[in-house]
């Protein structure tokens, strides 16, 4: 598939992904149901099984209107998981997916935008599953802090308290120490179900076939739309309907969410964006008979 470099800029915000480092995860689990022999044409897996996944959170740098915003819609994995879980914990956990910590992070891709963690206004987490959240808390002063001091976060209600109580499929995925810091500093701003105009030009959706509350964000303006698609649909591979991961918790809700928001993409010309995509930033779908596919591939430049 041939990536196509693109410059986007909607509602007044300079569409920017940040890398914030590669993991791996075992890539049956990713796909589910889906035959390896199917999967690992779009992406090959290691010795171990294992597939590279990018953690790809996305800036919104605001222009004109937008200038005082700096939006961060999630943080990745978080590189300082050896003090923030303690020893043990920490390097298993870096061990076992495969996180390098002298790979891209979040603060140098930032840097690489021009910004510092005071620049940030406001942080959206679509879910507070680690891969998600992990970069926005950072271990200092001997405890765990707001990785950005100036911001707000935001989560949807349902989401926290799913990660507050997590079911025996999840606990690995829902670690305290991500998110119980800014609960405590009171940075956690918890909203409740589809917020419209969250922050200008900013709406959230909701979908629970993931995990229970998980929020997928809308940027628009009156030319172009782009999806922040989170785990809804984590990379290009998984535009086909019923590919879907065997992470999801309800698999028939996940079809459906998918594919009423691939039906509105393909309907509209939307972009979508992809976290865990190794390689493609978003892309642009049509209709394949009764499934989709994709049909412009891009990389975004800052
Ligand atoms: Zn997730």
């Amino acid at each position: 598939m041939e990536i196509k470099e693109a410059q986007l800029e909607i509602a007044s915000y300079q569409i920017i992904p940040l890398a914030t480092g590669v993991f791996g995860l075992d890539g049956g689990a990713m796909f589910g149901t889906v035959p390896k022999i199917l999967w690992e044409k779009h992406i090959p897996a290691d010795s171990q099984n294992r597939i590279p996944m990018e953690a790809r959170a996305l800036l919104l740098k605001g222009k004109g209107a937008n200038k005082t915003k700096n939006i961060l819609i999630d943080c990745g994995n978080g590189k300082d998981f050896v003090e923030k879980f303690g020893d043990k914990l920490g390097k298993k956990f870096a061990q076992m997916y495969n996180i390098d910590p002298n790979g891209p992070s979040l603060l140098n891709s930032l840097k690489h935008a021009g910004l510092g963690v005071d620049d940030v206004t406001d942080v959206i987490f679509t879910h507070l599953h680690f891969d998600h959240c992990g970069g926005g808390t950072i271990w200092k002063d001997n405890r765990i802090q707001p990785q950005f001091p100036n911001a707000t976060y935001y989560v949807q209600k349902e989401n926290l308290q799913t990660a507050q109580n997590p079911n025996i499929r999840e606990k690995a995925s829902y670690l305290s120490p991500n998110f119980l810091p800014l609960l405590d500093s009171g940075v956690l701003k918890i909203l409740e179900g589809p917020t419209d105009e969250l922050l200008p030009g900013i709406t959230v959706g909701i979908s629970n076939g993931h995990t229970k509350g998980q929020q997928w964000v809308q940027i628009s303006d009156a030319k172009n739309t782009l999806i922040y698609c989170a785990d809804v649909i984590p990379t290009s591979a998984h535009v086909r309907s019923a590919w879907i991961m065997g992470y999801d918790l309800d698999p028939l809700k996940i079809i459906e969410e998918k594919t009423a928001m691939l039906s509105q993409a393909a309907q509209h010309g939307w972009y979508l964006f992809f976290e865990h995509d190794p390689k493609v930033d978003a892309c642009k779908v049509i209709k394949n008979g009764n499934d989709f596919a994709v049909s412009d591939a891009f990389k975004l430049l800052a």
